[in-house]
């Protein structure tokens, strides 16, 4: 136990920390220890003899609040921590939900739909209602519901309300409210909620149930919220409610880090968090421990351009440090080109990890150019967000079995694997599955248990049979069996992973790999003791639930690993490291061209722009590329209006570190264009990207080899047993025997690194003598 944790706070931390009764705000700037504080507060009410069954901590990721637990247990000792209730809005609120939900006509099992589901479901609607889903664009619409559940406003309200009427009139978009109204019953129906539901069903139950809302309000008798500036009306009320009783609520947020406004976020509840309670005790914490004097000084010179800021005044005991590095590149290949360079030219000079540094973009489009040039330079990386392991199609086919297994009710499950594998039930069968339970008001699950009296015959009728049997079986076998044996059931009575396994195309084996990650993932969730203490719980549905609430920055959330970092800013919120990169400030790009139109929206990529620069620590670089490929064009961009906005004292204008000291560019100095690196990557190193479940998959999963830059297929006719190759996509391998007529000779190969022994087609694979 760590008996002087207060010792490590400064006078204004220290006082935050041990108020621990009433309204409590401490509005400070980017690492003033914010999260340090709300951490130690968490501790500090514990020793104070504060149940942790009582505290209830909401922050920005689960990887957060993990971290935090960790902290907490650090300081106390023990493991009392894990009883807290730490965890995102969506993650605690989900967890809530699932004991009360049947209150609101929902199982407890329900399922939660991610935005993709979401936007399937709204398409499917657009469709039904004969409208063209290239005017009634599912994203479009699904942001409109979105937003709207986000403000409290029901179908019936949204339909009622003259402005947002307006809104949807001038966009000639008259039926979005029908369509919301709609997709809400179609989601009920379904035993569904969206991430957007998580909020406001939980808004709906406090209100509509008082002895529930009573319930919350007695256990959580302290209630603390992290980044509290990106909370939206729908959280912002819900906190309301559950705090109501003891209003010991402390909330940790930075005005000047509001990057949310577009999910409905707003400024106003930190604003209005002085108004809603009579003696809210305000802390500013003005000393900044993370970053260099040059990156806090650049930092608060940019952000004093927005208005109307709350007034901080931040600074730090830190070094001065390396002025800011700003680099301009001709192409966005050569911007990506210079940051892989400088991480390795870092590397050597000082001493860094791959773990230390971070590459920063405005929008997940961006990090291709990063990813081509890391892999060259064989150096390890993850990409946080984008698509993610779990959005892959083969993934989300075989998750949709096991969700519908938990809830027979998922009909947008149900339709995905109905006819996959392929087993004879066609779109007209689907069609008026569902128009049959459209007119019968039952479940899709429904009419196929009761196909025969609906009329369905013959072949059909015994596909239909048999679906219904097999899911039966399954959802027998969970009474008696853990969710992986349950989930390998599935894949063999489904022929699925016989199927996979057959097709030998690279895409084919990748979605074979994929599956076995995924197998491999539930039994990991079913081995490993779980998190939170109370509720020990290994089923399908906790498993199930656990993995679509991970967030952005969630995906691949070992921190240990040896990798570099790629990530949008949004998703770095909160987050630190030694060596940052914020690429791509050009003018449309960062700020967007989509919000260049109005001040507040301009204001709101400046703090975007301030996030970035408060991430890093010692060293900060700023890339910029004269053209990059947009939308499948070539743009020429003008420089971001931030760089201008940069006080020149701290800035170095003139760094070419990485291309000129990396050693490998024949001529040496600075030159942008079409270099090409000719060093062969070491085959030991032949894997820049880590795979394991649970974290985004950058590409295919058997297509992780970055081929030596110089490879040339050679002549299968030179090849024999015995032979060192390297295959494209497999890597380095051994020939083991050849067999076939000499014209379409066959060689079997293990590749170490490449899934083992393998049948390679000479005459379509390209193997390269080495
Ligand atoms: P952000 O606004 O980015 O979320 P924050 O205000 O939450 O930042 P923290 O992440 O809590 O800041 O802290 C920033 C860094 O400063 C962390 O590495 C933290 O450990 C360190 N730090 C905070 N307070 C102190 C202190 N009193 N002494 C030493 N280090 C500190
Ligand atoms: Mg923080």
């Amino acid at each position: 136990m760590n008996a002087n944790y207060l010792d490590d706070l400064n006078e204004r931390q220290r006082e935050a920390v041990t108020t621990l009764k009433g309204p409590l705000m401490i509005i400070a700037g980017a690492g003033s220890g914010k999260t340090k504080v709300l951490t130690t507060r968490i501790a500090h009410l514990m020793r104070n003899g504060v149940d942790a069954f009582n505290i209830l901590a909401l922050t920005f990721t689960n990887k957060a609040a993990k971290e935090m637990k960790e902290r907490v247990e650090k300081i106390l000792g023990g493991n009392e921590a894990r009883n807290l209730y730490i965890g995102t809005f969506h993650s605690v609120f989900a967890r809530l939900l699932r004991s009360d939900a049947p209150k609101l006509g929902y199982p407890s099992d329900f399922t939660i739909y991610d935005a993709d589901d979401a936007k399937s479901v709204v398409k499917t609607i657009v469709n039904e209602l004969n409208l063209d889903d290239k005017h009634y664009k599912p994203n479009l619409v699904y942001n409109r519901i979105s937003a709207a559940k986000n403000s409290l406003m029901s179908p019936e309200e949204y339909q009622h309300d003259y402005y947002v009427q307006q809104e949807d009139q001038r966009a000639n978009r008259p039926l979005v409210g029908k369509i919301y109204e709609m997709y809400a019953k179609r989601c009920f129906k379904n035993g569904a909620m969206d991430f957007d539901d998580l909020l406001y069903k939980m808004y709906v139950l406090l209100k509509g149930f008082p002895e529930v809302l009573a319930k919350y309000q007695h256990k959580f008798k302290y209630i603390m919220i992290d980044e509290y500036q990106d909370t939206n009306p729908a959280q912002y009320e819900i906190v309301k409610l559950l705090g109501a009783v003891h209003e010991n609520i402390c909330v940790v947020g930075d005005d000047a880090q509001s990057i949310y406004s577009f999910r409905g976020a707003t400024i106003q509840n930190i604003l209005q968090f002085e108004k809603d309670y009579d003696d809210v005790k305000v802390v500013k914490l003005e000393q900044n421990y993370r970053s260099t004097k040059s990156i806090l000084n650049v930092a608060n010179e940019v952000i004093a351009k927005n208005k109307g800021q709350i007034e901080k005044n931040l600074w730090t005991d830190n070094t001065e440090g390396d002025k800011i590095k700003l680099i301009r590149t001709n192409t966005d290949n050569d911007e990506g080109k210079f940051v892989s360079d400088t991480i390795a030219e870092q590397k050597l000079r000082n001493h860094y990890a791959n773990r230390d540094f971070a590459i920063l973009y405005r929008t997940n489009a961006q990090s291709r150019s990063f990813e081509e040039s890391l892999r060259r330079m064989a150096i390890p990386y993850r990409i946080y967000g984008g698509i993610s392991f779990y959005q892959r199609k083969e993934i989300k086919d075989f998750l949709a079995y096991l969700r519908v297994i938990i809830n027979t009710r998922d009909e947008e499950s149900i339709k995905r694997i109905i006819n996959y594998p392929v087993r004879g039930i066609g779109k007209t069968t689907i069609e008026k599955i569902t128009i049959y339970s459209n007119e019968q008001n039952i479940t899709f699950w429904q009419v196929l248990e009761n196909a025969r009296e609906f009329g369905f015959k013959g072949g059909t009728l015994e596909a239909i049979e048999n679906f219904v049997t097999m899911m039966h079986s399954f959802r027998v076998q969970l009474e008696k069996q853990n969710a992986y044996d349950v989930a390998v059931q599935v894949g063999k009575s489904t022929n699925i992973v016989k199927e996979l396994f057959n097709d030998k195309t690279t895409e084919g084996l990748a979605r074979y790999e994929n599956i076995q990650e995924l197998l491999n993932s539930i039994k990991e969730f079913t081995e490993t003791p779980t998190e939170d203490g109370e509720l020990l719980d290994k089923s399908l549905g906790s498993y199930l639930q656990q993995i679509t609430l991970l967030t952005d920055a969630d995906q691949g959330n070992d921190q240990d690993s040896d990798v570099v970092k790629l990530m949008t800013i949004h998703a770095a919120k909160g987050l630190e490291f030694p060596v940052v990169f914020t690429v791509g400030l050009e003018e449309s790009l960062f700020p967007s061209g989509m919000s260049i139109n109005s001040r507040e929206e301009l204001e709101e990529e400046r703090r975007l722009f301030y996030v970035a620069v408060t991430r890093a620590k010692s060293r900060l670089f700023l890339t910029y590329a004269n053209s990059r490929y947009r939308f499948g064009q070539l743009q020429q961009n003008e420089p971001s209006r931030f760089i201008d906005e940069m006080p020149d004292q701290y800035i170095d204008r003139s760094y070419a570190g990485g291309m000129r000291n990396a050693g490998n560019f024949g001529g040496g100095g600075v030159s942008w264009g079409g270099m090409f690196d000719k060093r062969k990557t070491p085959a030991q190193q032949s894997t820049p990207v880590t795979r394991t479940v649970s974290k985004p998959v950058s590409s295919g999963a058997a297509s992780n080899h970055t081929p030596s830059p110089n490879f040339a297929a050679d002549d299968p006719a030179q090849m024999e047993a015995g032979m060192d190759v390297e295959h494209q996509k497999f890597g380095f391998g051994k020939i083991m025997s050849l067999e076939g007529a000499p014209n379409n000779r066959i060689a079997t190969v293990v590749f170490p690194k490449g899934g083992g022994e393998k049948k390679i087609m000479l005459n379509y694979a390209k193997l390269m003598i080495v």
